[in-house]
């Protein structure tokens, strides 16, 4: 295999995506004191960085946008790390360059893609997404618009973990004013959960009368005035008709990606270290890399401190270790304080499944300082004693 050029001039470690797998690879690497020297760049087309397993909590007031999307420059504002807000529009290997939109070429020693996947386009361009804070915002706003309907019906498309939780926490906030319908593909809701998480998530959807069909495609979706859905289940067509419509299944490879080597196969191939396997100096993790594993940010956050380690080894002419996975477990918000755990055979649900899954995240922010701030924010917020 390649070894890394020797002390090369001006090193420069660019990762590609501020998300789980780039921002937490960047703060890895940063305390590496042998890369001191090294500088380390982010770049990220949006100026947040988004956590979101939390974004539900947005939709239903438990959280708020500082909490749940911090801006990068104040995450990273005691790190010696730089983010460029920037979006990545090539990125040629062979030169060793990515290329920016306003900042233009921009040269690498080492590349860390971190680019993740994006939603599938949904079929009718008025129909939501539900994957980033801007989602939550439109999604807000058209709440907003509809909110003297005396009864909104909404469809969700995708009954996977987004869809659920989702569909739980606006079933929560509309209360009896929600018809809401949970449309999936598959035979049945959660694939890859396990047995119990998948009970509870029944039970929650039972308790809000939440509409759940399975083995049902969506074959057209026109909008005129409200949306009409044609649906198709078990050879039946038929139709409805609803306020909103959001879209939370599927995933798609970005167009700069498949422009890559091997990137039209889809994600891309990985050796068991994370590296390009043509392109050492490359490495690539979190949603985009193709392994074995689910689409996670618990994969992505356990694989950013091993590739800070690798890619040190790398440098350092150490040898480099397979990722190996460790699966602590599944949580799932179910509503408004209800949750639900289930991890190494033990089931921990409602509301106290809910508190703990909150602070585990509230815990994996990226920095010490965010977990403080938010902590003594919700500690504020629920001790009567601190209330003005
Ligand atoms: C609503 C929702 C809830 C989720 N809940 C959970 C959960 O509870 N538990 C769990 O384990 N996982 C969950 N996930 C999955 C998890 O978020 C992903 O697996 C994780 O974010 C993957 O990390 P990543 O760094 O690979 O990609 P991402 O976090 O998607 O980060 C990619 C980054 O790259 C940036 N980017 C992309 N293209 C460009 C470009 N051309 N130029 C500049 N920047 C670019 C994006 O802005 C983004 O910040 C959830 C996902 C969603 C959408």
């Amino acid at each position: 295999m390649n070894r890394p050029p020797s002390s090369p001039v001006n090193p420069r470690i660019c990762i590609l995506g501020g998300g789980f797998a780039g921002l937490y690879s960047a703060l890895a690497l940063a305390k590496i004191q042998l890369l001191e020297q090294w500088q380390i760049v982010v770049i990220d087309q949006t100026d947040r960085f988004e956590f979101s397993p939390l974004l539900y909590e947005l939709i239903s007031g438990e959280l708020e946008a500082w909490e749940v999307a911090p801006p990068y420059l104040q995450l990273l504002r005691n790190e010696r790390i730089n983010f460029y807000c920037d979006r990545i529009e090539g990125i040629n290997l062979e030169a060793r360059q990515v290329q920016l939109r306003d900042r233009g070429p921009l040269g690498y020693t080492y590349l860390i893609i971190a680019l993740g996947l994006e939603g599938r386009v949904p079929p009718h361009p008025d129909v939501l997404s539900f994957r980033r804070l801007a989602d939550v915002q439109r999604l807000e706003a058209e709440l907003q618009r509809l909110q003297h309907e005396p009864s909104l019906d909404i469809s969700i498309v995708g009954a996977g973990a987004s869809g659920v939780e989702l569909a739980c926490k606006l079933a929560d906030r509309l209360g009896d004013r929600h018809q809401i319908h949970l449309i999936h593909r598959g035979p049945q809701l959660l694939p890859g959960f396990s047995p119990p998480t998948r009970k509870a998530a029944e039970g929650a959807i039972n308790k809000r009368r939440i509409r759940l069909s399975l083995n049902t495609n969506v074959k057209a979706i026109q909008h005129q005035g409200d949306f009409q859905l044609q649906l198709q289940q078990q050879g039946k067509f038929f139709k409805e008709t609803s306020h909103l419509v959001i879209w939370t299944a599927g995933t798609e490879i970005s167009p700069l990606i498949r422009s890559l080597p091997g990137g039209d196969r889809g994600q891309l191939s990985v050796t068991p270290e994370l590296q390009l396997s043509r392109y050492p100096e490359v490495f690539v993790l979190g949603d985009l890399a193709a392994t074995p594993l689910a689409n996670t940010a618990q994969v992505a956050y356990q694989q950013a401190p091993h590739l800070a380690k690798n890619l040190q080894s790398y440098v350092f002419q150490g040898s480099l270790k397979p990722f190996r996975y460790r699966h602590l477990g599944e949580m799932l918000t179910l509503g408004i304080h209800n949750g639900v755990v289930h991890s190494f055979g033990i089931t921990i649900k409602g509301r106290l499944g809910n508190l703990i899954r909150t602070l585990v995240y509230i815990q994996r922010l990226p920095t010490l300082r965010q977990s403080l701030r938010v902590l003594a924010h919700r500690l504020k917020l629920a001790l009567p004693w601190t209330k003005p």
